[in-house]
């Protein structure tokens, strides 16, 4: 067992009793209210932070409306609004150990993992959006406006910053979905209220002091700390926001998006997923099976688009089904702050008791559980758990679980398996693992989901767009897409 030690300056920021930015200002909430984080490993209080009240999050949207409409931001050239990003990039760069350590102390997971995970993909995400800030281009058009056959005109069209963001995130991956949000609104030249998840707010507030650092004015970035109920919802229902970008559940989302449509607010949903891990006959099994494992087993089962439906084909299924078992009953659980450890615990009681409730679901209605199956604690511990003999109608296959919880189902042939893969009400990503060149692309363009893997799973590039079909959501994160849902498009006709 290795312990990593924690840095001062990760204990300094802990103990200091974060506050929110709203404006130039780290502020308190107007009431005074707080709230407790926890240590999901211990179930220990680790700090607290201010519970936002609507006022709160009306004037970090005022600071957000101000810096986009009226401060020297807002005449910021693409170069400048590039270097800002790469610096910001760079001191996270610098600042990775501890951004590290406070993603795993607030949500449990590997610091180590989030040092080469989470944080170095939050950077290399700015970086690349630094990059489009130099390439956003409108185009002109030739144009023959009807009625007026003489009239020359000038024609073009210009893709500008959509406004003030409004951007709602969860606890799974604090850092980089935050990241994905600031990213392209920083390169278009948006500003930004950000509320991250209640659970897990440390990582948004320590950005919030690097985007200090680097250099941006004030009110460009903005951090309000609070709930979902309160300021989640004044945030989403405030009307100087122009866009909002909701990272979270489908539930959530849907309400979101219903208010964003009211007001004409541009809205982005990335939601939740159920994404099948699909193994055939000729796959190599052994690579297919780690595959599959760490598909679902990663970040402990709490990843968007974890492969959290297997379907094997049928000759093999036993198989592929004991090596994943025995890859789960291998794994060590423990602190993130443990080096030896192979998965952490849950973000929450509340989750692992929604987790617990899946599992007891499974095991009442006639389910094998492989292995796994069990909890504990202190901390908020659930075993990897492989779960089988489940009907494709089960609420285990048809609903997010958002946990180590897998269940797998054997399947007879190609169209077997594109059936139950589609039969989701989700649709964020899909792996196949096969080596059959003409059985893949059959599949691919049949494959309901916005992202499809062929031999890996989750694996994700910031050119690469991200998000879903169906219920997982509208719009899209990462690469050019982005950049578009962070503009508008204005059509400029000139008479001449
Ligand atoms: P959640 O929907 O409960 O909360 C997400 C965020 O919304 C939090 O910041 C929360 O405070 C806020 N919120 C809650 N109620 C609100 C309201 N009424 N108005 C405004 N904001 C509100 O989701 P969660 O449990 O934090 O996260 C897990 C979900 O997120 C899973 O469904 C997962 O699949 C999804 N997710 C999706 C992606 C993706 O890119 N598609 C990535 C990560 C997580």
């Amino acid at each position: 067992m290795a312990i990593a030690t924690l840095l001062p300056a990760t204990t300094a920021f802990i103990q200091r009793a974060p506050r929110m930015l709203i404006g130039a200002e780290w502020v308190e909430a107007a009431d005074g209210q707080t709230m407790p984080l926890r240590n999901p490993a211990t179930g220990e209080q680790l700090c607290v932070v201010p519970r936002a009240t609507v006022d709160d999050v009306d004037r970090a949207v005022l600071a957000a409306r101000q810096a986009f409409d009226d401060s020297p931001w807002s005449r910021t050239r693409p170069r400048e609004r590039q270097n800002l990003l790469w610096k910001l990039a760079d001191l996270m760069q610098r600042d990775a150990e501890l951004l590290a350590q406070l993603e795993c102390l607030n949500n449990g997971k590997s610091a180590a993992v989030a040092q080469v995970m989470d944080v170095q993909l939050a950077i290399d995400f700015l970086r690349y959006m630094a990059g489009w800030a130099t390439k956003i281009e409108g185009s002109s058009v030739e144009v023959s406006v009807p009625l007026m056959p003489d009239q020359q005109f000038h024609s073009f069209i210009r893709r500008e910053a959509v406004g003030v963001v409004g951007a709602i995130v969860a606890w799974n991956f604090p850092l980089l979905l935050a990241c994905w949000k600031l990213g392209p609104a920083l390169a278009t030249g948006c500003t930004v209220v950000l509320k991250p998840a209640d659970e897990t707010p440390l990582t948004a507030l320590k950005l919030a002091e690097l985007v200090q650092e680097a250099g941006y004015p004030d009110g460009v970035f903005n951090v309000i700390t609070g709930t979902g109920i309160t300021a989640g919802a004044a945030l989403t229902h405030n009307p100087r926001v122009d866009k909002l970008t909701f990272t979270g559940s489908t539930a959530v989302g849907k309400e979101i998006g219903k208010i964003a449509m009211d007001s004409m607010t541009r809205v982005t949903l990335e939601l939740g997923g159920k994404s099948p891990t699909i193994v055939m006959a000729d796959a190599d099994l052994g690579s297919a099976a780690a595959g599959a494992a760490s598909a679902i087993f990663f970040n402990q089962g709490q990843v968007c688009c974890a492969g959290s439906r297997l379907y094997v084909q049928r000759k093999h299924f036993d198989n592929v089904v004991a090596d994943i078992a025995g890859i789960a009953n291998a794994m060590k659980l423990g602190s993130g702050l443990d080096t030896s450890v192979d998965m952490g615990p849950l973000i929450s009681a509340r989750q692992q008791e929604r987790v617990w409730r899946y599992i007891e679901m499974g095991r009442e209605s006639g389910a094998t559980i492989a292995c796994g199956g069990e909890q504990f604690g202190p901390g908020y511990f659930v075993k990897p758990t492989v779960i089988v003999d489940v009907d494709q109608q089960h609420s285990l296959v048809q609903e997010e679980i958002f946990g180590p919880v897998l269940v797998a189902i054997p399947f007879d042939d190609e169209a077997d398996a594109l059936r139950m893969a589609n039969d989701s009400p989700y649709g964020l990503g899909a792996s196949i693992w096969s080596n059959d060149l003409a059985a893949v692309h059959r599949m691919i363009p049949r494959i309901k989901s916005g992202s499809v893997w062929v031999n890996s799973h989750s694996a994700l590039d910031p050119a690469l767009p991200f998000g879903g079909y169906k219920m997982s959501g509208v719009g899209r994160e990462m690469g050019y897409a982005a950049i578009e849902h962070y503009t508008e498009l204005k059509s400029v006709l000139i008479k001449l």
